[in-house]
């Protein structure tokens, strides 16, 4: 029996997906396994990858990662939803903020009854029905408060992590090598494949080692080292959907006190982000180099921080899209060596997150079963898909018309899955989730909603409630969540007492 069990896992890269990765393996499988990590400095990290969503509050439950404790070290503050200016026409904002819209009733998510009260002009905009979208441009922030009824919206905040990249991987690194893991440094310079089916039996470093083993996860980045250069794997090129295919990013100095949410705003030809951080903030501008010129996108980017650049700017290359196989023989890629999601919605860190779960949850034995590598690739490709078409939606549902990027985006053909859920909203403020998908129903409500997707009718049920009752009803769930927003804390004070960095700086 022992003969079957994966003994040696070799993890290509020290990025977020290598440590992350390496963390979690060495925890769930403890000394079971022998777990290498090789990674190399002259080839270095991609370096961005700060914002997450709030599925990383479990990974970090998974590993026993103390919350305080790691935002300490990472320089990290707190995410409340990412704010979108200028998406749907100059000078239009809205939040899509994480966790919950009011609260459902009967059958029917709240929203159904907003949409009534809102067409009757009897509701404000969707934003004051939702602790989190209320409470971000405020500045406002706090943990879960155990001392209120559980049905308060202060009793369950959903919030994620704003972190400096290299401090995170940093940090993970620390946790990996205490349980384990051993880290190379040295360049792969070879591959070594089994002849009898062309497995990966080991890697060459340019040292001369060589390191054998039973499984590989390429963490090697954009590269694909494994999966693509060795593999031949192949690609899905999805740059006709979502065209932005370079980023330029650069960090500046903080002004004013971090704000509890990520800023994009909608450019000529792409969009910039905003990550603030304990010890800086985050830009970049996410741009489709057929429409716009690097020269062009620096002017605006520099024009567009707040405080003093702190480095000079960098361009990061992309191709959107997925290997046709995440997990090819006995090689699994995670982070971009498995595809590229841009990162409009803070998704590849996620990516890393499900990829890493799911590679536990089917973890296979020397007999690499067709139908586990098979299991894994088909829940890998439904899930990238349906973020992909969360991300085309933002761009496509548009009414901008200003620039050929935007003229591009909103009159492109869109994969047929979202035709539909648009569709639907439209109709009747209809929306199901399917199956394992990421985003919630609230997710997509509020960009649909921020993106002025109105939808013509409500579902029938809701006229089952007397409108007395109905604006009740609703006019109630913006009173309360008005009262808990005015209870909050400041984000900026929450993380002075809480969580501030003793050491600023980055590796
Ligand atoms: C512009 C941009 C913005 C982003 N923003 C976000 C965001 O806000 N939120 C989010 O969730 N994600 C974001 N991402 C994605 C995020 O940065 C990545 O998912 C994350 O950093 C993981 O990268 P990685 O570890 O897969 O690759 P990398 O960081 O590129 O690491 C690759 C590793 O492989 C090693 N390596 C490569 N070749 C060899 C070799 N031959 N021998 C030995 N070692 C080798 C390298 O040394 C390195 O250690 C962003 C990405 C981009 C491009």
């Amino acid at each position: 029996m022992g003969d079957r069990h994966i003994r040696d896992i070799v993890i290509i890269g020290g990025g977020t997906a290598g440590w992350m990765a390496a963390a979690a393996l060495a925890k769930v499988l403890g000394r079971g396994a022998s777990i290498r990590l090789v990674e190399s400095e002259a080839i270095g990290t991609v370096g961005v990858g700060e914002a997450t969503v709030p599925h990383l509050k479990l990974f970090n439950k998974v590993l026993e990662i103390d919350e305080i404790e790691f935002l300490k070290q990472v320089q990290g503050t707190f995410k409340l939803g990412i704010e979108f200016v200028d998406w749907r026409r100059p000078g239009d904002r809205y939040v899509h903020g994480f966790g919950t819209i009011g609260h459902d009733y009967g059958m029917l998510p709240f929203h159904q009854f907003w949409i009534k009260a809102f067409n009757a002009g009897n509701a404000t905009d969707i934003g004051a029905y939702s602790l989190n979208t209320a409470a971000a441009p405020l500045g406002k922030f706090m943990a879960s408060a155990t001392d209120v009824p559980p049905a308060s919206p202060l009793a369950n905040i959903a919030y994620a992590y704003h972190f400096d990249a290299g401090l995170y991987a940093r940090f993970l690194r620390g946790y990996a090598e205490a349980r384990g893991v051993r880290r190379t440094e040295g360049k792969v310079v070879n591959t070594l494949l089994r002849d009898v089916d062309g497995s990966i039996e080991a890697v060459v470093l340019d040292s001369g080692e060589r390191i054998d083993g039973d499984l590989f996860i390429d963490c090697s980045g954009f590269r694909g080292l494994l999966i693509e250069q060795v593999l031949h794997t192949g690609y899905d090129d999805w740059t006709h959907w979502l065209p932005c295919d370079r980023a330029m990013a650069v960090p500046c100095e903080n002004v004013g006190p971090p704000t509890p949410y990520t800023r994009s705003t909608a450019r000529a030809s792409g969009w910039q982000w905003r990550i603030p951080l304990q010890h800086r903030t985050g830009n970049g501008y996410v741009y489709s180099s057929r429409y716009i010129s690097d020269d062009e996108v620096a002017a605006v980017l520099l024009k567009n921080l707040d405080g003093h650049a702190m480095a000079d700017p960098r361009v990061l290359k992309f191709t959107t899209g997925r290997r046709k196989k995440f997990w090819n023989k006995n090689c699994v890629a995670i982070g971009l060596a498995s595809g590229f999601l841009e990162p409009l919605e803070s998704t590849s860190i996620f990516l890393i997150q499900s990829g890493i779960t799911r590679l536990l949850n089917l973890f296979p034995d020397k007999g690499f079963s067709p139908v586990v590598i098979d299991r894994y690739n088909a829940q890998a490709t439904f899930e990238i898909e349906r973020i992909r078409d969360f991300l085309i939606l933002h761009y496509h549902a548009t009414e901008r018309n200003d620039t050929p990027f935007w003229n591009y985006c909103r009159t492109m053909d869109i994969p047929a899955p979202l035709e539909d859920t648009i569709g639907l909203f439209e109709d009747s403020g209809r929306f199901f989730r399917n199956a394992e998908e990421m985003f919630a129903i609230t997710s997509w409500v509020q960009v649909m909603l921020g993106q002025h997707i109105q939808p013509r009718n409500y579902h029938p049920l809701v006229d089952r409630m007397p409108d007395k009752q109905l604006n009740e009803f609703v006019g109630g769930v913006k009173n309360v969540i008005a009262t808990c927003v005015d209870a909050m804390p400041m984000h900026a004070a929450f993380i002075a007492r809480h969580c501030a960095a003793t050491a600023p700086q980055t590796p």
